[in-house]
């Protein structure tokens, strides 16, 4: 508590709910009782830090929680400025009639990505790309931890966006384009929440977690908005109703049986395919919200808006709020406008256009989470985790996550590893910039470039990898290139969260001229290897013959050294490929099961410089597929996708670079079939591959 005031005493009323030996469902129901209308309206209503000043309206208005949009960050921006400004609009809400504690929340989508120093993972499509459930919880884990440590209760996230076409702006925030894979990293939600039960989130590094955004933010069609008002990233979606089943709702279905405790609408509309309707916005779905999320799956948690989504609704004021209600959601970010929605809503309840049931329900879903939260208990920050916060122990998850999370696309004559004898010259845009190479959602919204915050780049990474290697550094490739036996450039985007994406670049998924011509310099003069550093898959076309070696490196967060890792070789690159990486504009959208499959590299692609190549005449594709076949008949995941990997490696030795579509459709089909845990299938679509090569 802030040392200036008194600890709260919990019990003071003797009352029911405040008694933490009771049931959830019995404190929530006598909390319930005793609430007024203008109580229960002030729960659903989450504010934005910056417009409620120092905090007077939290009381006046009721307010239940509070949220830091990006980069609404304290001043100083240390940990415990965060933990101080908390406590202190916890202390306004703690002076009303029940001391209804507030649910404070941020967007710490890859580690606590707000606060200055601490641990920044790879964005999710890198851990998309690392294949690794372990890592994806254990990167959960490392974010709740040192979120929680700055009093931070809830965080929104994660993203389970399933991206199907790269030219929207955040499909850096999407484990990949294939649902099977999305729904195989949701055990980060397990590494947020804990257990599926909640019974963890009382604990001082667990947090609430956040499934956003729903439905179908990352099936948006790029430029065929029928409105033509909304931005790319929250434009419609058009599908079948099978298609929104098996690609969007499917990791929703997931994370509601991982206990996901609050779920995010998105932006976009809705526009099924075959049903009369047109556009629906997802803010105001009824079907969807209370009908599918609600009613046919099973959620239990509550319903979080997005920031002023309900202003985009149309009709006036009262009619945002009733449709959005009555829809489904129980809380409303609005962010600034607090006192207008809770008085509007308290108004529609009273001329009977929203249920009295309907906000009992929400308020219940609400405080139940508050409830298991120990909010009621422990109101205030539990800073006894913040020495945790940046610490050698969490870069050391973020470092092997950023290390597993570089899929090897080529490798001509063995450029990588490199090796500590040669002298490396290093070039482009994202060698040495921590800010480019963390992304948007870094201490600001959008991220910048530039130092921003503790960590390693890619150049500082290598220097440490390699201690007394000749490593020069030339940004624009100006310095002369001779008398080096290898270059490596890293080039790439620069930082956006939201939006159409790298607007310098003009979102056409095209290296910067300047990129351009650093490759072009150090590719022409001596053996190179590129890596990009993307939210997503950049176009490199014909100038892949000059590329010797070629890596998709995602925005691997502060951890520069786990980069270096893999080029040096003390780890081996295991990563695959969480997207396709198309040839050209004109192929956008291309994804796994489309019929004329014919990318750069399919999805799932990734060499891998593991010390253990496939091995001579016993380890065939059929021996593969009789052990693949026992597998799936034994149900044993782990021999599946061993068998499945060892089959993949065959086909790529045989490939080399020759990825034809012929190759990668049943390529690209097969790592669809792993991780539906379809092993036997898997190894067939291989065998296909391999005959084709
Ligand atoms: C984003 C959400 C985010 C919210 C709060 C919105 O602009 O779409 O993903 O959680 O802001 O910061």
């Amino acid at each position: 508590a802030p040392a200036e005031t008194p600890q709260v005493v919990i019990d003071a009323h003797g009352l029911p709910y405040l008694d933490a030996r009771l049931p959830v469902k019995r404190r929530v129901a006598d909390l319930l009782s005793r609430m007024s209308l203008e109580e229960k309206a002030g729960q659903m209503t989450q504010a934005e830090r910056n417009a409620v000043g120092t905090g007077g309206d939290i009381a006046a208005y009721d307010l239940g929680s509070l949220l830091s949009g990006g980069g609404s960050t304290p001043t100083p921006n240390t940990a415990a400025a965060w933990a101080k400004m908390i406590d202190g609009f916890q202390l306004r809400a703690q002076a009303t009639r029940f001391q209804i504690p507030l649910i404070y929340g941020v967007d710490a989508v890859h580690g606590h990505n707000n606060l200055v120093g601490a641990t920044v993972l790879p964005h999710n499509i890198g851990i998309g790309a690392t294949r690794d459930p372990g890592t994806a919880e254990k990167a959960g884990a490392v974010t709740a931890a040192e979120v929680r440590a700055t009093g931070i209760p809830w965080d929104f996230a994660p993203c389970l966006c399933v991206t199907r076409d790269e030219r929207w702006g955040r499909s850096y925030e999407s484990f990949g384009e294939d649902p099977a894979l999305v729904k195989q990293m949701e055990t980060v939600v397990q590494g947020l929440q804990g257990a599926r039960d909640g019974k963890d989130l009382d604990r001082d590094d667990k947090v609430l977690a956040t499934a956003k955004h729903f439905v179908g933010d990352g099936g948006t069609a790029y430029g065929s908005s029928t409105t033509g008002s909304y931005t790319i990233d929250q434009g419609v979606t058009k599908v079948t109703r099978q298609e929104l089943e098996a690609v969007h709702l499917a990791p929703f279905q997931e994370a509601v049986d991982r206990g996901i405790g609050t779920v995010m609408p998105s932006y976009s509309s809705l526009d099924i395919i075959g049903d009369d309707e047109g556009p629906v916005k997802m803010h105001a779905d009824a079907a969807m919200i209370n009908g599918v999320l609600k009613d046919r799956m099973g959620f239990d948690g509550f319903v979080i808006s997005d920031w002023q989504a309900i202003d985009q609704l149309p009709g006036d004021y009262a009619s945002d709020v009733r449709t959005s209600v009555n829809a489904g959601l129980d809380m409303i970010m609005v962010p600034t406008a607090y006192k207008d929605f809770r008085t509007t809503l308290v108004d529609e309840v009273k001329a009977g256009r929203i249920s009295e049931p309907r906000i009992d329900d929400a308020v219940s879903r609400i405080l139940t989470q508050k409830f298991k939260l120990g909010l009621f208990e422990k109101p205030y920050a539990d800073t006894s985790g913040a020495a945790a916060i940046g610490s050698a122990g969490h870069r050391a998850v973020a470092r092997t996550a950023a290390a597993e999370s570089q899929v090897l696309l080529k490798n001509a004559g063995g450029v990588l590893p490199l090796k500590k004898s040669q002298k490396v010259y290093v070039a482009g845009s994202n060698a040495d910039d921590i800010g480019n190479q963390t992304g948007g959602w870094t201490v600001t919204w959008q991220g910048s470039s530039g130092k921003i915050t503790d960590g390693t780049t890619v150049l500082e990474g290598m220097k440490k990898a390699a201690p007394g290697a000749t490593i020069s550094y030339s940004k624009d490739a100006s310095a002369p290139t001779d008398g080096y036996d290898v270059g490596v450039v890293v080039v790439g985007e620069t930082p956006y969260a939201e939006g159409i994406g790298d607007v310098g670049n003009g979102n056409d998924l095209e290296l910067t001229p300047a990129d351009q011509a650093a490759v072009d310099k150090v590719c022409g003069a001596m053996k190179c290897a590129v890596l990009i550093v993307s939210g997503r898959p950049q176009l490199i076309g014909d100038r892949l013959g000059d590329i010797d070696a070629l890596v998709a490196s995602w925005l691997p967060g502060t951890e520069g050294d786990g980069v270096a890792d893999v080029l040096y070789g003390a780890k081996p690159f295991t990563g695959q490929l969480p997207v396709t990486w198309p040839k050209s504009q004109a192929q956008l959208p291309i994804n796994v099961g489309d019929t004329a499959y014919d990318p750069q590299f399919p999805f799932g692609w990734g060499l891998t410089t593991l010390r253990t190549p496939p091995g001579g005449g016993t380890l065939t594709l059929k021996a593969l597929a009789l052990a693949a076949a026992a597998a799936q008949k034994a149900g044993s995941a782990e021999a599946g996708r061993a068998v499945v990997g060892k089959a993949r490696l065959l086909v790529q030795q045989k490939v080399g670079q020759d990825i034809t579509p012929a190759v990668a459709e049943p390529f690209a089909d097969a790592d669809h079939l792993l991780l539906s845990g379809r092993y036997a299938d898997a190894v067939a679509k291989l065998t296909e591959a391999y005959r084709a090569a």
